[in-house]
């Protein structure tokens, strides 16, 4: 057969792990393709996050997306792992901060003034170029810094921690906010936690999902809001899937919530109509 003729076929698909590995090749290189191109195979999506004491939707989170040329969606649980392997995820971020600060932007000329929440990895923060980058393009938008927050999930905070740390010191100098993403089911210690330098809790949505059915994971986020407001931090809730739920969280003096039950992600111009027929549901 062909495969045979081929030695290149033939030792790339000797077996599955083999064709695995081939397939994730692929999807790195044509990841790297797309952000040269930028050909609207990679855009934003905008969930919005509802501000709990203000009944109002005044932030979102950036949510990337890929559509493949060939129709297929990549989810960015798998490309972004993918991405961190191979060490793209610093050229992807400094993409998505470009985008995100533009649209930001945008927004504020046209009168609307939205803060956004941007997803990035340990590599970024590692990375000596991603806080000029992040200052070079606040000014050319003329974005002001504490309208974006930077989210890290626990794993990627603790990563060459002393390192780390300085680097998001010197983040919020800026004047931009830390966010805590996917909290209660990594790592971080309390004492850890009272280290960090971060201005929100984000709770992992495990917590959430099912919190109108669960008495443990009421507990669990009633003492989490209590514990995060003590340290002085704002407390974010994802996976807000029922009015239950939201009530509840409202009840337990949540910040922020974010979910379905609000709205999916969805690009800019579809979150832009869905907040014009936005009504307060808090
Ligand atoms: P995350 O930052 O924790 O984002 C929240 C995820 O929960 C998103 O999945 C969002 O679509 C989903 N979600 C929101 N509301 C609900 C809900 O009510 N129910 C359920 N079941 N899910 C909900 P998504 O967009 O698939 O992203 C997955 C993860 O990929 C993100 O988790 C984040 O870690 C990463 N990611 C996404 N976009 C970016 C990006 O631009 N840069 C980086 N570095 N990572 C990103
Ligand atoms: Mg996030
Ligand atoms: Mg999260
Ligand atoms: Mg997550």
């Amino acid at each position: 057969d062909t495969a045979a003729q081929d030695g290149h076929e033939v030792y790339f698909y000797q077996n599955g792990e083999d064709e695995a590995h081939l397939e994730r090749l692929e999807i790195i290189d044509e990841l790297k393709q797309a952000l040269q191109l930028d050909d609207g195979q990679l855009f934003m999506a905008y969930q919005p996050k509802l501000n709990m004491n203000s009944g109002q939707v005044d932030k979102v989170e950036a949510l990337i997306r890929w559509k493949r040329n060939n129709g297929d969606w990549v989810s960015p649980e798998l490309f972004i792992d993918l991405a961190e392997q191979s060490g793209l995820i610093v050229e992807l971020t400094k993409w998505v901060v470009r985008v995100v600060i533009t649209q930001v932007g945008v927004w504020l000329r046209e009168g609307l003034t939205m803060k956004a929440a941007i997803n990035v990895s340990a590599q970024d923060i590692a990375d000596s170029a991603f806080l000029p980058h992040l200052e070079d393009m606040l000014a050319i938008h003329g974005v002001p810094a504490n309208l974006i927050t930077i989210e890290l999930t626990e794993r990627d905070m603790i990563e060459n921690e002393e390192r780390g740390i300085n680097a998001l010191k010197a983040l919020k100098a800026l004047g931009v906010m830390i966010s805590l993403d996917d909290y209660g089911v990594g790592q971080t210690s309390l004492g850890r936690l009272k280290m960090l330098p971060i201005d929100e809790l984000k709770l992992d949505k495990v917590f959430i999902l099912k919190l109108n059915e669960s008495h443990q994971d009421q507990c669990i986020v009633q003492s989490t809001i209590s514990l995060g407001h003590q340290l002085g931090f704002s407390v974010v809730s994802e996976g807000v899937e029922n009015s239950e739920s939201l009530t509840l969280l409202k009840q337990m003096r949540c910040d922020y919530a974010q979910g379905y039950h609000l709205s999916r992600p969805l690009p800019a111009k579809e979150f832009i109509n869905w907040l014009g027929s936005y009504h307060e549901v808090v």
